[in-house]
């Protein structure tokens, strides 16, 4: 049988223990997952897509199933050139389904035989964004819970740079 390899998008900034979930949960379904680190043209990253990237090696130091790569371009000729059969990504909340609804209908019209995999949030992890927990660390609060400890450590030591 082929292999099956997933996509796994994200601007990751910084992953979160839900992100390495999704991702942990993704390759109980796939013999491959290529974590795509994204250059998201809205929002200014904290972390540089080298440090994001990092951030996932760091996570999965010992597992050659998943693979990092930063993605510049447009995701569905990235995964037709990958030969990826799914898109996976992980819904938090009906919030999150809208966007993630009219991306899978996009990435599916370019590209017809590229299906999207949502995967459920575990509801104790649901209100977890990596947005959120920069705002937190920002502000004093504790998010070490939240994030991988070598994240927890890059993300303090990025504020203390004053970031
Ligand atoms: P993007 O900027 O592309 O939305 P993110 O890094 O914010 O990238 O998220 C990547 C994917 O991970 C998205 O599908 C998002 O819904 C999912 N995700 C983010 N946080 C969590 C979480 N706590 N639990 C499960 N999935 C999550």
């Amino acid at each position: 049988m082929p292999e099956r390899l997933a996509i796994c998008p994200g601007s990751f900034d910084p992953l979160t223990n839900g992100h390495v979930a999704i991702m942990r949960r993704g390759l109980a379904l796939f013999d491959r997952i290529l974590v795509a680190v994204t250059i998201n043209l809205k929002k200014t990253p904290l972390f540089t897509a080298e440090e994001r990237m990092e951030m996932v090696r760091g996570s999965f130091p010992d597992d050659p199933r998943i693979e990092v790569a930063q993605l510049d371009g447009l995701l569905a000729a990235y995964a037709r050139d990958k030969g990826a059969v799914a898109i996976l990504r992980g819904l938090r909340a009906p919030s999150d389904f809208e966007y993630e609804l009219q991306m899978a209908q996009m990435n599916r019209h370019l590209y017809r035989d590229l299906d999207t995999v949502f995967l459920a949030s575990d509801a104790d992890g649901s209100y977890v964004s990596s947005s959120l927990v920069k705002e937190v660390a920002r502000l004093g609060g504790y998010v070490d819970d939240m994030v991988p400890a070598h994240v927890a450590a890059a993300l303090h030591q990025k504020l203390r740079a004053g970031a």
